[in-house]
């Protein structure tokens, strides 16, 4: 997104530089996913979720998401941002407010590689590990330009956006601790087992990573 285009009468959005500082570099996907939220919050006329009015279901947990935690300010801690391992690229973003609610998905048109043919094969040779530090240097360059190029694209031809008909997401609950009988660290109730008549957290449970 370039400044150019401005929000004016919208409630404001962050920069892309935001979701940099909190991702920690420059991709095609925290492009695609700073572009989804972008579309859903305008969609909702909505800016970042200081509480939890905002609620965030993503269906991937790829690079893009970082993005929509930044623009949305959902998070798991505020269980406002929903995760489902569908491997989609699909956002629905709802106002709890309103009960307004988008469903964003990225266009099957859409493909980097379309926009960016040679970046596949020179990430493949950079990730063999016998690059040059100039191809490496490259690699960087290609991935920018190309973050750039999608984070000018209008959202109406990058998304199918709609507005769609959803259950809420129950709000954050707060849940009691409970004492694990194995190793004697507290536990969320509702994620603790049961054991001959003892509470038993779940690696203890599944003996898994013990
Ligand atoms: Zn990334
Ligand atoms: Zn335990």
């Amino acid at each position: 997104m370039n400044e150019k285009e401005s929000f004016n009468n919208k409630p404001s959005i962050k920069p892309f530089s935001e979701v940099t500082i909190f991702h920690g570099h420059i991709c095609p996907g925290s492009a695609i996913g700073y572009k989804a939220a972008n579309a859903g919050l305008n969609e909702l006329k909505s800016s970042i979720s200081e509480d939890e009015e905002i609620v965030a279901v993503v269906e991937n947990d790829s690079c893009a998401v970082d993005a929509v935690q930044v623009l949305t300010g959902c998070t798991f801690g505020k269980g406002n941002l929903v995760f489902k391992d569908h491997g989609k690229q699909v956002y629905t973003f709802i106002n709890r407010n309103t009960n307004d609610a988008v469903r964003v998905s990225l266009n099957d048109s859409f493909s980097v590689d379309t926009l960016a043919p040679q970046l596949g094969k020179r990430r493949a040779l950079v990730n063999s590990g016998v690059a040059t530090e100039l191809e490496k240097a490259d690699l960087k360059q290609m991935t920018v330009e190309v973050s750039e190029e999608i984070l000018d694209i209008p959202n109406s031809k990058m998304f199918h956006i709609e507005h769609v008909e959803v259950d809420l997401p129950e709000k954050a609950k707060i849940y009691k601790s409970v004492k694990c009988s194995e190793c004697g660290e507290m536990v969320s109730e509702h994620r603790s087992r049961v054991r001959n008549g003892k509470i038993i957290c779940i690696p203890c449970f599944g003996d898994v990573n013990k």
